[in-house]
């Protein structure tokens, strides 16, 4: 057993596990991080889109339920670096005003029990650690920073830079989308990103995007104390008698059993694996599942609600790497509505294979080909809030089953007609002019897909933290209120989701648990 037991267990290798390894690595503590999945191949399949998307090559055969007992394919990825292998690698802060409580059209946005000003630090060490390329001082609704971003901005192409005038004539303020692409523009020639039409949804064949996996996980593993299993599922946490530690990690491994103990055990599976990892754990001590005192384990899951809004014009969109601008003019709300909106932002670019995965409408005298060379492709992401009754549970096998019902979707359809609006009356276009949108409006086609249920790309909040044990799963620290040497440092902390993508976050506060464990274990 001696040789089986660690100084630190991290289960789960993506945004939280994998940037918590490469925090605790040069302690010289023993670190076993364990990891369901294998690496990612890298395989020309990595940028097809039709594999990627429409063969969903490289998401989990896994079936959950959903509360209607209706199967639910989730588009999840278990690899090594988790889903940061397949994400967009837009990386934003939160807004200052996130941690405190918001009120929205649909309800209130909770305050987090830490400020801005505790995360600061860590965000700026997280865009350092993620190579995130940026410019301050142009998102209107940006925090304060403590410096500039460690590498410039990815620059748009002509059709976005045209889209960025035409919004900015009209009185908003586009900006640079905060990106993690190891990308060189002064250098193309060596650049080690060479600008592709498939980072969005797609692992990087030259391990040029930062995800978890080449920026965290495997500097990690160059220190001789830190150690990987992969294909290593955690299938329980066992606890002392009393209930107040966990004594080992049972995991099953090409088809075996093994059990793993640690001082400490740091969760972080995703929000919704690590909530039916803690219900599969319920013992003797722990009756409604480990840490589930408050009965919240599973509960207030979130995740954005968010669509791909297809906007088609006259001009074609030749742009190749699309997701380089957003729009935060809405995210407070606007003069003529007082609530928060959302923020706009792009998907990659689209093609005809992509879209006969999702089947949007498509309009008179077009194909899928046509939309998908004409359209500039969205991403709208308003705030969900936190509904004790949309949660996590798990069946008599230990699947789960995921319960939720979108809120504050009013927000949402005022976003998308903001957006609409916008485009109606841009005017840039040096072919068609006023034309290419508003005149050809009837020939125009806005396509609007609401993201269903079974993406859960951004999935959070199931074990939010707090300072009081009754309202909260994990303290501040991320560390369960109930179970001493448990933390959690995934996307489940969140009491609040937001309206940015959160990656940024969730690597940005597991640097700050980091902290605070090596100060723990020293
Ligand atoms: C297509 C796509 C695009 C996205 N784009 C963006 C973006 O542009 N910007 C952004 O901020 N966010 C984006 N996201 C979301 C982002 O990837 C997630 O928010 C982030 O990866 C979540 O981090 P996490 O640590 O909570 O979980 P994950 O990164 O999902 O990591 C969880 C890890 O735990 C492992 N695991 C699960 N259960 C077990 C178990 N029982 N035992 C052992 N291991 C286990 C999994 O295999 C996985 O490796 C995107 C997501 C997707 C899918
Ligand atoms: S080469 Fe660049 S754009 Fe293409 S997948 Fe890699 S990081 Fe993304």
């Amino acid at each position: 057993m001696a040789e089986n037991h660690y100084d630190v267990i991290i289960i789960g290798s993506g945004a939280g596990g994998g940037t918590l390894a490469h925090r605790l690595a040069a302690s010289g503590k023993r670190i076993l991080i364990l990891e369901r999945g294998d690496y990612v191949t890298r395989e020309p399949e990595n940028w097809s889109t039709r594999a990627v998307n429409l063969e969903a090559r490289y998401a989990t055969k896994e079936v959950w339920r959903d509360g209607n007992g209706d199967e639910l394919h989730p588009h999840t990825n278990y690899f090594v670096g988790g889903n940061t292998k397949f994400y967009g690698a837009a990386l934003f802060r939160l807004r200052a005003e996130d941690f405190g409580e918001l009120r929205h059209h649909g309800g209130t946005s909770p305050a987090w029990p830490i400020s801005y000003d505790e995360l600061e630090p860590y965000y700026a060490q997280a865009e350092n650690l993620y190579r995130v390329h940026g410019n301050r001082g142009e998102d209107p609704t940006e925090p304060y920073a403590s410096g500039p971003f460690p590498h410039p901005a990815i620059s748009h192409e002509p059709r976005i830079q045209q889209l960025s005038d035409d919004l900015a004539a009209q009185g908003c303020r586009p900006f640079h989308v905060p990106l993690g692409i190891m990308r060189d523009e002064t250098n193309p020639r060596q650049s080690r990103c060479i600008r592709c039409a498939t980072c969005d949804g797609h692992p990087c064949l030259l391990n040029a995007k930062s995800d978890a996996q080449v920026c965290a996980v495997d500097p990690a593993l160059e220190f001789s104390n830190v150690t990987l299993l992969t294909r290593a599922m955690a299938r329980r946490l066992l606890t002392t008698s009393t209930g107040r530690e966990i004594s080992g990690v049972e995991v099953e491994r090409d088809g075996k059993l093994a059990a793993y103990s640690a001082d400490v055990v740091v969760v972080a599976c995703g929000a919704i694996n690590s909530a039916a990892l803690l219900l599969r754990s319920a013992n003797a001590a722990h009756p409604r599942g480990l840490a589930n005192g408050s009965d919240l384990v599973g509960r207030h899951y979130m995740g954005h609600v968010n669509s791909v809004l297809m906007a088609i014009s006259r001009c074609p969109n030749p742009t190749v790497f699309q997701k380089t601008l957003a729009l935060n003019d809405f995210y407070f709300g606007s003069p003529d509505w007082p609530f928060p909106m959302g923020h706009i932002s792009f998907v990659g670019k689209l093609d005809a294979d992509t879209l006969r995965a999702g089947a949007p409408a498509i309009a008179p005298g077009w194909t899928l080909e046509l939309m998908a060379r004409h359209s500039l492709d969205f991403w709208l992401t308003s705030e969900d809030l936190p509904d004790p009754e949309n949660r996590v549970k798990i069946d008599s096998q230990g699947q789960v089953v995921l319960f939720y019902t979108p809120n504050n979707e009013e927000a949402h359809r005022r976003l998308t007609a903001k957006l609409k609006a916008l485009l109606k009356a841009s005017t840039r276009c040096a072919a068609h002019g006023h034309d290419c949108h508003q005149g050809v409006f009837a020939r125009s086609l806005y396509a609007g897909q609401r993201i269903p249920l079974a993406g859960g790309a951004h999935q959070n909040g199931t074990l939010r933290f707090g300072d009081d044990p009754r309202s909260s799963v994990l303290d501040r620290n991320c560390r369960s209120h109930e179970v001493s040497n448990l933390y959690v440092v995934d996307a489940s902390f969140f009491p609040s989701s937001a309206a940015v993508n959160p990656a940024l976050t969730i690597m940005a506060n597991a640097l700050r648990v980091g902290e605070h464990l090596l100060q723990q274990l020293a």
